[in-house]
């Protein structure tokens, strides 16, 4: 089984009648398939126009160029033969950062001369002969030229994230390591009217510290944000929400992912988090954040600060919470927030306070924050993503003396999750957009497989993540969650 990242240049290499175009054509869409041939008989007479060739070489080259600057996934179907094309496809694959593979399709002359003669339009059996022996001068080079070459399999393509999911997820079984997970639930378009959303809603958690998620966030909107859908899709408020999950939920910590600085005074917002701890019974997350989301500021008649001033803010809050949820009554001086009273009872139940959990990744001031005051860091990507800000991370940590083991990495992502590949991308298509291929789509929403998952998730553990917190799009289920449940089974 060859799997290769979606992100790839596939250039065949082979014969007249080697199979080549037979294998593409089982195996990827006619749209993701330049063929040379194909092209012949697009700008000559038809396929065989051996007078079209050179122009048919050139509409590849054009078409091919467009499609790797979209990064679009694509298999060159010619013989392949060409030292100068070779070398030109693995410029350009460099250049828009794919892979390359070239898969070598090693039949023996004879076998490419009968398929040949079954042919209505055979080529010359001594071009075959001639193009047999040149693959076998060729293919031994290829490595060299940058591609990474196969034989002929059977193909599974997958998201640049799944890539070495198999070996992760061996590593995974082999000597396992722990990590929890939290569902996000940033949509709630289940179907049903709106007097259903509760019940969708307490099964979704229920359902969710059943199969072993250790936290459940929401986000802090108030209309739903660009990267999840349409302003008029159903949002639901945060706390009041989290509240209500508090009272039909048992062990599960509930958390805003993150609360927006701007939305409330600091001070009201260590209030609220302080009430869902209590009446939770100390199952309370703080996530703060900075904001970003003009419009529903001017919708709601919020005040929308510069963001040096909304960070300035979010440190306020971050010195001033603990010592809200402390003892006593102190006062509070900070840059923008005053408070004659850091008073709060009752104090949260945890101990020594709700963990304060810091999104976003800005490496000179969130990261930075997060060495100073957070618990916890959230990071959004991919485990080069992870590891990169971590790095960052580790150095803020250093310059403030902090020990970096002591902050929780939580990182963001998406995971459509099927039980096989099939499922995978029957669920892909029920998703994507018209305007996007499934690849992308697959790609942008982590669509795999469980045992992908399992690697995917493996290989953020190895990266120092602690906590995944992932959503399952298009909008979590009772289902999509069991599906998801074996993946949280494997890091238990
Ligand atoms: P060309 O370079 O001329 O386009 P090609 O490498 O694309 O050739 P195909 O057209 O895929 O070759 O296959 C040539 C013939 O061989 C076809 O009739 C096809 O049905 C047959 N063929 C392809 N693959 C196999 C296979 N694995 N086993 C048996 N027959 C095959
Ligand atoms: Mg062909």
């Amino acid at each position: 089984m060859l799997r290769l990242s979606s992100r790839s240049l596939v250039v065949l290499v082979g014969a007249s009648a080697s199979g080549k175009s037979t294998w593409a054509a089982e195996h990827f869409r006619p749209e993701q398939v330049l063929s040379s041939e194909a092209l012949r008989g697009v700008v000559g007479e038809t396929t065989r126009d051996q007078r079209a060739s050179k122009d048919a070489v050139a509409a590849l080259d054009f078409l091919l160029e467009r499609r790797l600057g979209r990064r679009l996934f694509t298999v060159v179907d010619s013989t392949g033969l060409d030292d100068v094309s070779r070398e030109r496809w693995a410029a350009l694959a460099a250049t828009h950062e794919l892979d390359l593979h070239a898969v070598v399709f090693e039949e023996t002359a004879t076998t490419c001369k009968a398929r040949n003669r079954q042919r209505r339009h055979p080529v010359p059996q001594r071009v075959i002969a001639a193009q047999v022996k040149r693959v076998g001068e060729v293919a031994p080079g290829l490595a060299d030229e940058g591609y990474t070459v196969h034989a002929p399999a059977s193909v599974r393509v997958v998201a640049p994230a799944f890539v070495g999911s198999p070996a992760a997820a061996q590593r995974q079984r082999s000597e396992p390591m722990t990590m929890r997970f939290g569902l996000s639930v940033p949509t709630f378009e289940w179907e049903g009217g709106d007097d259903t959303i509760g019940e969708r809603l307490a099964e979704v958690a229920v359902a969710a510290e059943s199969v072993g998620f250790s936290s459940l966030w929401v986000m802090d909107h108030v209309m739903q944000i660009p990267s999840f859908g349409p302003a008029y899709e159903r949002m639901l408020e945060s706390y009041t929400t989290l509240a209500y999950l508090a009272g039909r939920t048992s062990t599960i910590e509930l958390g805003v992912l993150v609360s927006g600085i701007t939305y409330r005074n600091p001070a009201h917002l260590g209030k609220i988090v302080a009430t869902l701890d209590v009446l939770s019974g100390g199952r309370a997350w703080c996530g703060l954040g900075a904001a970003w989301f003009e419009r529903e500021h001017v919708a709601y008649g919020w005040e929308f600060p510069p963001l040096s001033e909304r960070y300035a803010r979010l440190e306020d809050a971050l010195q001033l919470l603990p010592l809200l949820w402390g003892p006593g009554t102190p006062a509070f001086e900070g840059r923008h927030t005053s408070l004659a009273e850091a008073a709060c009872y009752p104090r949260p139940l945890r101990d020594p306070r709700p963990p304060i959990l810091v999104g976003g990744s800005g490496e000179q001031r969130t990261l930075r924050l997060v060495a100073e005051y957070a618990d916890a860091c959230n990071i959004p990507g991919d485990v080069a993503t992870v590891r990169r800000k971590l790095d960052v991370l580790r150095r803020h940590c250093e310059e403030v003396g902090r020990d970096p083991a002591d902050i929780l990495v939580t990182q963001l992502g998406h995971a459509l999750t099927g039980s096989d590949p099939d499922e995978v991308a029957a669920l892909v298509d029920a998703v994507g957009p018209g305007d996007r291929a499934p690849e992308t789509t697959a790609e942008r929403l982590n669509a795999g497989t469980v045992e992908d998952q399992i690697g995917r998730y493996r290989e953020l553990a190895e990266a120092g993540v602690g906590m995944a917190i992932l959503d399952l799009p298009p909008v979590a289920t009772v289902a999509a969650i069991e599906r998801f449940a074996p993946v949280v089974a494997a890091f238990a």
